[in-house]
């Protein structure tokens, strides 16, 4: 049988690799491991699969004794705030996030709003391949009540955004997606100029692809120049993460919103603990040692953040993709709440997004891929580290070395495809090319060894 879980839950074409079956089988396995008894949260995201496999994980889920609160079309950050709202020992998000329509995914969450980590995904999984859940006894087959979790979620949300100074035009591209249902609404109750750009849901995602990458969006690009917005703002398809567009058109990269976000919502708290990962640009650092606080390194993924978040605390959390952690108010990454924050942000400071940008240190980035089967990635990275015993090395996952002049370069194998990584960051860029481009080299030489093609 395949693996079922990958980096971030199950993920799959609806009806061909995941189907309703699958769907069951992972609600009833939840509800099994929870000791058939609780309550578990479930909501979904606009993809035309995503009712089936709803009402499939649900039917699990009372089979096995758990009762269920619905909470229908949801943002996958309003299912982790409504685990922990509703007093939930459980929850479970029925989303593909970016990709495209014919996909479906399903994850699951802990009683604190955090996903699971993949240690319990992994018992799920066994459960599974065992046939070993356990139905419920008739008398103790769940029920299930619908509820209302975006009224309380945005009333609590709002409460967390200080009153904006001055009035923001702000151009929203929700991608058609489940951040339409809520985004608008949040920036037109802070009193921002909201226009709106692909914010009527549609599972077939006509507007653009739900992954915000620059290529996918060039429409808000265009949009925020031609209505002279302040910013424009950007969700993937289930609005846990956003990315910001400056004023002149142009995409900022993740770690620089992650950056400029954390500022403003750690600043007065004292040391404050940012954990983020490998992959994330020194950015990063330069604003912890501004902000007195301390950076923690983790392997990539939201899983990993959380996991280090779980066991040894932390302010906040984030990526390079543009998701961010508010410990103190979800333990999940919010691109609802990131967006709150940087328009609080952006109106408080007077600026404009281009020089707030400017404030921070400039790094260039490279990244590329080279092809690698998964039988061979054990011993790619066995070699990698062997080429680069010499130099100052982070080996939590992948490789990173270290540069005096305080350039990286990161080789790391992908969870999810036959590939491996290949970032690089310096201040200068020709720097950047030039340890993109030895990374690469590297990893020819190493395939060439084993005979690779
Ligand atoms: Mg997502």
């Amino acid at each position: 049988m395949p693996k079922l879980f990958g980096t971030f839950g199950v993920r799959g074409i609806a009806n061909k690799d995941l189907t309703p079956e699958i769907a069951f089988e992972l609600g009833i396995s939840l509800a099994t491991y929870l000791g058939n008894r609780g309550k578990v949260a479930v909501g979904h995201d606009n993809r035309t699969s995503s009712e089936m496999l709803e009402n499939a994980c649900i039917s699990g889920l009372l089979s096995g004794g758990c009762d269920v609160i619905r909470l229908g079309t949801v943002p996958t950050p309003v299912l982790s705030f409504a685990v922990k709202f509703f007093d939930c020992s459980a929850g479970v998000i029925i989303t593909a996030s970016h990709n495209p329509p014919e996909w479906n995914g399903i994850k699951f969450w802990k009683e604190d709003g955090g996903s699971f980590p993949h240690s319990e995904e992994l018992e799920i999984e066994r459960m599974i391949q065992q046939k070993s859940w356990k139905m419920a006894e008739w008398q103790k087959v769940g029920r299930t009540r619908r509820v209302d979790a975006l009224s309380p979620y945005l009333e609590n949300l709002l409460e967390r955004i200080p009153q904006l100074d001055r009035k923001l035009k702000i151009v929203v591209d929700c991608a058609n997606a489940t951040g339409s249902l809520i985004t608008p609404r949040m920036l037109r109750q802070l009193g921002c100029e909201v226009v709106s750009l692909n914010c009527q849901m549609d599972p077939t995602f006509p507007g653009r692809l739900p992954e915000p990458t620059p290529e996918n969006l060039a429409d808000l690009c265009s949009m925020v120049r031609s209505t002279g917005a302040d910013v424009g703002v950007a969700q993937d398809g289930d609005a846990d993460r956003a990315v910001v567009v400056d004023e002149q058109g142009r995409v900022l990269m993740g770690d620089r919103t992650f950056a400029l976000v954390t500022q403003h919502y750690l600043k007065g708290r004292e040391h404050p603990r940012i954990v983020t990962t490998v992959a994330t640009s020194s950015v990063m650092d330069e604003v912890a040692r501004k902000l007195g606080g301390e950076i923690i390194r983790t392997r990539v993924g939201e899983p990993e953040i959380v996991t280090e978040i779980r066991q040894n605390g932390g302010d906040i959390g984030g990526e390079e993709n543009g998701g961010t952690i508010f410990v103190d108010w979800t333990l999940a990454r919010d691109g609802i709440m990131t967006i709150g924050q940087f328009v609080s942000l952006l109106s408080s400071s007077g600026l404009k997004v281009t020089e707030l940008d400017s404030m921070l240190p400039k790094f260039h980035q490279r990244k590329a891929k080279v092809k690698c089967p998964n039988e061979f990635k054990e011993e790619v990275l066995r070699r990698l580290k062997e080429k680069f015993s010499g130099y100052k090395l982070n080996t939590i996952d992948g490789i990173r070395v270290d540069f005096a002049d305080g350039s990286w370069l990161l080789i790391r194998p992908s969870g999810t495809e036959p590939i491996y990584r290949c970032f690089s960051e310096a201040k200068d860029p020709s720097r950047a090319d030039e340890l993109v481009n030895w990374g690469l080299q590297v990893l020819q030489e190493i395939k060439g060894e084993l005979g690779l093609p």
